[in-house]
């Protein structure tokens, strides 16, 4: 019947399905364990007609022109620059932190003082990150990257991981480096924008083939039954003989043999506002103030116009896979480690792939997901015929 099964309606399992379908037509199964497709990047209208996203706030931005003219065969684009605001002393300043923002913390003096430094020291338009400006050896430079590290980095990441930056893998707080420019929004790629009817719609759009079927509310362990040790797989209780795309948690797929791998949760709480708008930019972060670590308003994303809007604050929490979702993986060398157990494994059944965030244990942006999903289609499943 089927000649992939596919575990998961997210990015990957979604991309894949797309492209053995319609490029090599082959039968897919996906099996979904959520009542909806779109992983975690899942949208959908609330009570009051209001586009949310179910899953926390979801932007697209890539460098890529292959995953960006990939996806615009599912979707028009509505052009959406994300911007950022910290509160920081009672004042909400650009994020990531900038030359602007330099200024708007600062007297004009000592703001003018530093931004010639970190010119002279670093030049124009780079990004350096808050864990590297802190190994500078200038005095002034030294305080700046103590006030940044202080004001913006130290409480939000102890909030949002349970430890500080330094003890987490470097390309964490790396993400939003301090930008020696005068560019405020919050990401620099070449193609940025929010699917102009919704993630959701795109997925429809990307899954609607008849060789597609979707089984939701099911989690594959129901379906399939998998020897680990053979490798034989059982679907419906039949032997079957195609490959198996797994894109769930790969420590699950092993029954947890090794242990768990260890996941950040978040808790989103929703409030929808009788006035048109809450705040000035999309999303508005609160390192030092409050227990949630961001407030970001789906409206400034999606461009709607409605009386009410909708906000959602994240309360970061600790993940337990029987209470909430496992969203980031916490990259350290210890389980790092333990990820590799479990990859060692994996490489041994060369009937199942294993791609995607919870797969690779990877904090993977959507572009990364797409373009490593049409990696994998390219060099493994088309070209060798997988
Ligand atoms: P997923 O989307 O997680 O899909 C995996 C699917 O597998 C899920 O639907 C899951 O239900 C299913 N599944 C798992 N286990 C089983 C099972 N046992 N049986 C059946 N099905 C199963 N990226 C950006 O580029 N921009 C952003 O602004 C952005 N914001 C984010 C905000 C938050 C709060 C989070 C957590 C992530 C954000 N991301 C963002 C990252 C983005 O969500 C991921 O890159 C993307 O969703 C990964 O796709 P995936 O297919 O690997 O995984
Ligand atoms: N971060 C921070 N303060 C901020 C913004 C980010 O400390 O105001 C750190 C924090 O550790 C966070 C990481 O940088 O987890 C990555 O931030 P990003 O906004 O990329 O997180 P995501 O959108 O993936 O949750």
């Amino acid at each position: 019947m089927f000649n992939y099964i596919i575990v998961g309606a997210g990015f990957v399992g979604s991309v894949l399905a797309e492209r053995i379908a319609t490029q090599l037509n082959k039968k897919v199964i996906i099996i979904e364990k959520r009542n909806h497709i779109g992983g975690n990047a899942y949208d959908y209208y609330n009570k009051e007609g209001i586009l949310v996203h179910k899953y926390g706030p979801h932007i697209f931005h890539t460098r890529s022109k292959e995953v960006w003219d990939y996806l615009s065969q599912f979707t028009e684009w509505l052009i959406y620059q994300h911007h950022v605001l910290g509160l920081i002393d009672g004042k909400k300043v650009p994020i990531p932190f900038n030359l602007n923002t330099l200024y708007e913390v600062f007297p004009n003096s000592l703001a003018k003082k530093l931004e010639e430094k970190l010119i002279k020291h670093f030049g124009f338009n780079v990004k350096i990150p808050i864990l590297k400006l802190r190994e500078v050896n200038d005095d002034d430079l030294q305080f700046l990257a103590n006030y940044i590290y202080e004001k913006i980095f130290l409480n939000y990441t102890i909030k949002q991981w349970g430890v500080k930056p330094e003890d987490l893998d470097p390309t964490v707080t790396g993400r939003v480096p301090v930008y020696i420019s005068r560019d405020n929004r919050y990401f620099q790629d070449q193609f940025q924008g929010m699917p102009k009817y919704g993630y959701t719609k795109m997925f429809e759009n990307m899954l609607d083939h008849s060789y597609i079927k979707i089984l939701l509310n099911t989690d594959y362990k129901e379906v399939i039954d998998m020897n680990l040790e053979t490798g034989e797989i059982k679907l419906f209780d039949q032997k079957f003989e195609g490959k198996l795309i797994y894109t769930g948690p790969i420590d699950y797929f092993f029954n947890y043999k090794h242990g768990n791998l260890p996941y950040r949760s978040l808790n989103f709480k929703f409030e929808t506002i009788d006035m048109e708008q809450f705040q000035e930019v999309g999303t508005v972060n609160y390192p030092n103030n409050y227990s949630f670590t961001r407030i970001t308003e789906f409206k400034h994303l999606t461009g709607q116009k409605t009386n009410k809007t909708t906000i959602v604050k994240e309360f970061s929490q600790e993940y337990d896979p029987n209470k909430n979702e496992p969203y980031y993986p916490i990259k350290n060398e210890e389980n790092l480690i333990l990820f590799k157990l479990y990859k060692k494994e994996a490489d041994k059944l060369d009937n199942v792939i294993f791609a995607g965030r919870l797969a690779e244990y990877q904090y993977y942006d959507m572009d990364a997901v797409v373009a490593k999903a049409l990696k994998i289609f390219k060099e493994k499943i088309y070209k060798e015929k997988l």
